[in-house]
């Protein structure tokens, strides 16, 4: 009834804006339309799947990591069911849903204890909270990283209840600069991973073995916000620069936090990994209670997390197998594509020109900041700037497509494409085509 009621409502304004009039007919037409597009919008939900044409592998605005069906298939038997998440089966009493996971963490990883939270932001907060709570935390200034603006070290500094204390400058840090700043009150030595900047030139920033070494001299656990959180190896593809999750729990960090739903492929999470006694403070923790994992996303990550154990990740999990994609096989699957498109779209005289194209993919999530990656795809040239109707249909469409704009062309990266989706595109851009074509007929009558 409300619906309809706001159908309508908005068709009574548009009459009276517009002064024309319109028969009984026309009116309840318009009426059904409005109510079918408003429950359409209700059955179909507000969030809903979308094609990604970018290029850009980890994409907050569309959910960062699209999940492997092993991690789906752990969500749908775990959750359709009662459950043991905080069950101990061994002796009936009640568990630890953070003991799930720990035994796989630790073997992947390498550290002695493992908790997760909601994400990582989480994690650090929780971090700060448990071991600097009106203390201070020393950081490098190189290092006060914003992450996404809703991010930013200083303002969980403060959340925390920790007092920040900067060192060194922007672009040069030494360890004395540490040194110099210990204090009665120092709790932390952090160090963050500045995953979406970089500072070049005239440069030093603290390696984390340094730091690693000072707090082992003064007894004050160090502790690393590492990001991306890369469990596998990517620098035979080139991507060198981040450090593994393993290469930084062996420098001896004491705790070391990552995002669940980045570069290792998962869900929202933020994965903390470390020594066992501080990991155990952590646990104890009332704030824990406030950032607790859900038993679906604990499922996802334990589903996520078996793959890096059991089957080759780069074939199992989509953001790994999208990151080291060859240019060869990109290129062929563009070709593919391509030749799709064009025996579909031709027909329509908006399509001017469908090529395959080499392009530069991302990997996004605020990491490898610097990094393009050489990718393939199909640029697709529209006739009398029809690009930008074309664009907005797409991303109207169902599911939504998005896609990138260079230069006046469309470009489709392949990389992004899941394999069921390579078809659908070519479905998409027909749909969007044709809508286009039917709204200027009817413009024309
Ligand atoms: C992404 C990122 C965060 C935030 O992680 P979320 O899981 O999105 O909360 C924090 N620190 C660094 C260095 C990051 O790269």
């Amino acid at each position: 009834m409300d619906v309809i009621r706001h159908s309508v409502g908005i068709l009574r304004k548009q009459l009276r804006g517009d002064s024309v009039s319109a028969t009984k007919e026309e009116l309840l037409q318009a009426v059904v339309a409005a109510v079918a597009g408003q429950m359409h919008g209700f059955y179909r939900g507000t969030l809903q799947p979308v094609v990604n044409g970018t290029g850009v592998v980890l994409h907050t605005n569309m959910g960062r990591a699209p999940l492997s069906p092993g991690a789906l298939e752990v969500v749908v038997n775990t959750a359709s069911y009662y459950n043991n998440l905080e069950l101990d089966l061994a002796t009936g009493e009640r568990g630890s849903r953070y003991w799930h996971l720990e035994a796989l963490l630790t073997r992947l990883t390498g550290a002695e204890a493992a908790l997760v939270v909601n994400n990582n932001a989480a994690a650090v907060l929780l971090g700060l909270n448990t071991f600097a709570q009106g203390r201070e935390v020393i950081v490098s200034r190189g290092q006060l990283v914003e992450i996404g603006g809703a991010f930013r070290i200083p303002e969980v500094m403060k959340s925390s209840g920790a007092r920040l204390v900067e060192v060194g400058t922007t672009n040069k840090t030494y360890p004395a600069d540490f040194e110099k700043a210990l204090s009665e009150e120092t709790a932390l030595l952090f160090a963050a991973h500045t995953s979406n900047y970089k500072i070049v030139g005239f440069t030093r920033e603290i390696g984390l073995s340094e730091l690693v070494s000072l707090g082992k001299k003064h007894d004050i656990p160090v502790m690393l916000d590492l990001g991306s959180g890369i469990l596998f190896d990517l620098s035979p593809w080139g991507l060198k620069e981040e450090p593994t999750v393993q290469a930084s729990v062996s420098t001896g960090a004491d705790i070391i936090t990552f995002s669940g739903d980045k570069m290792l492929g998962g869900p929202q999470a933020g994965i903390i990994v470390g020594k066992k006694k501080y990991i155990e403070a952590m646990k104890r923790n009332q704030l824990l209670r406030a950032l607790r994992v859900d038993k679906l996303i604990l499922s996802a990550l334990e589903g996520t997390l078996r793959a890096y154990l059991t089957t080759a990740p780069d074939q199992q999990i989509p953001v790994i197998r999208m990151l080291t994609a060859t240019a060869v096989s990109l290129e062929k699957r563009s070709r593919v594509l391509c030749d799709r498109l064009i025996a579909v779209l031709t027909r329509y005289p908006a399509v001017e020109r469908i090529a395959v194209t080499d392009l530069e993919d991302m990997v996004g999530g605020g990491a490898y900041p610097d990094h393009q990656i050489q990718g393939f795809g199909v640029e697709i040239q529209f006739r009398e700037r029809l690009l930008e109707k074309v664009t907005r249909r797409l991303r109207m469409g169902n599911p939504a497509m998005i896609t990138r704009t260079q230069d006046g062309k469309m470009l489709i990266s392949i990389r992004t494409l899941l394999p069921e989706q390579e078809e659908q595109v070519v479905h998409l851009l027909d749909q969007a085509l044709e809508s286009l074509d039917a709204a200027a007929a009817k413009a024309n009558e």
